[in-house]
């Protein structure tokens, strides 16, 4: 009988890359760090060329594939009570969009969630914010992914003003609280920000202006945040200062070579679940048994 070995696949040899835990430990956001200081060209952990990048990435992607399934099959037959919860945020055209149609065709369309936060709708915003989070996690056995997220109430109302300081200040200790109870339950959410240097975000910004294909993500709203970058640079660090705790890290990636953040995060995941040790599900019966019967239900040739 052929049984499916339970080791993953290997990891992309030969390629000058850091091992999961490794882009994991290089890249979360540690107490008295600064976010300004991050070189958004940089690659940590990875020292080859894009090229280099695209092998071990499509290797990367079959690994981070089984550990999913082995994550959805367990909660299946097992009832394991584990998914993992990926936050994205970073500034306009830092490439959030992208990381999310990365990772999900990464991924069996059955395991994944994805949902994108923006402009809360009439509804939502009759609602306390957390309301619009919690209808959108992930399920037992899936990798949620959030587009924007909860962060953009402090983030968005703080920088456009959208409510009194002391509304926004109040909402660090409840998303900690939040996000802890996420963890205790068995949610291992694991937050990415994504940095990009002025200099790329004008020349992506530009593309949208200029590019038929591209214009169509265009918003006003962008160039006026863009005028605001130190103070944005001052918000995201007051995130990662006040939100970086042991069961909800985030991560700073750096985002100027798209090839390199998704590498990094792709890692990042693998890391994650790899931390669960997950085998493969053993059926409640007889694979003997269970194969003879097969056999014997072979349909007899008239
Ligand atoms: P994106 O810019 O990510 O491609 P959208 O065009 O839908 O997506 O823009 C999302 C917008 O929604 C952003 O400007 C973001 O700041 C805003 N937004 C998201 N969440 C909130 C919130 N809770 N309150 C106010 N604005 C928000």
């Amino acid at each position: 009988m052929k049984i499916r070995p339970a080791e993953v696949p290997p990891l992309a040899a030969n390629v000058p890359q850091a091992a999961p835990s490794e882009v994991a430990d290089l890249l979360r956001f540690a107490p008295g760090n600064s976010f300004a200081a991050v070189d958004p060209e940089a690659t940590p952990g990875f020292s080859g060329s894009k090229a280099d990048g695209k092998v071990a990435q499509s290797l990367d992607n079959a690994v981070l594939s089984d550990l999913q399934e082995r994550l959805f099959a367990n909660a299946a037959v097992n009832g394991l009570q584990h998914s993992v919860l990926l936050i994205i945020q970073g500034r306009d055209s830092a490439g959030k969009g992208g990381l999310v149609k990365h990772v999900v065709s990464a991924l069996s369309p059955h395991g994944v969630e994805v949902a994108a936060f923006g402009v809360p709708t009439a509804e939502e915003a009759a609602h306390y914010f957390l309301w619009r989070v919690y209808r959108r996690l992930p399920r037992w056995g899936n990798i949620g992914v959030f587009d924007r997220s909860h962060y953009e109430d402090i983030l968005a109302v703080r920088m456009h003003g959208l409510a009194p300081q002391k509304v926004w200040a109040e909402r660090y200790d409840v998303i900690n609280e939040f996000e802890e109870g996420l963890h205790e339950s068995g949610i291992r959410v694991v937050k990415v920000m994504l940095t990009i240097s002025p200099e790329e975000q004008e020349e992506r910004l530009r593309d949208r202006l200029v590019r038929a294909d591209k214009q169509w993500k265009h918003s006003a709203s962008d160039i006026s945040d863009r005028a605001a970058w130190g103070d944005y640079t001052t918000a995201f660090q007051d995130v990662l200062d006040r939100t970086s705790r042991v069961g909800a890290p985030w991560f700073v990636v750096p985002a100027n070579r798209k090839w390199y953040s998704r590498w990094a995060v792709t890692r990042i995941l693998i890391n994650e679940l790899q931390q669960l040790g997950l085998e493969w599900p053993q059926g409640d019966f007889d694979p003997a048994a269970e194969l003879a019967r097969l056999e014997a239900s072979r349909p007899k040739k008239s």
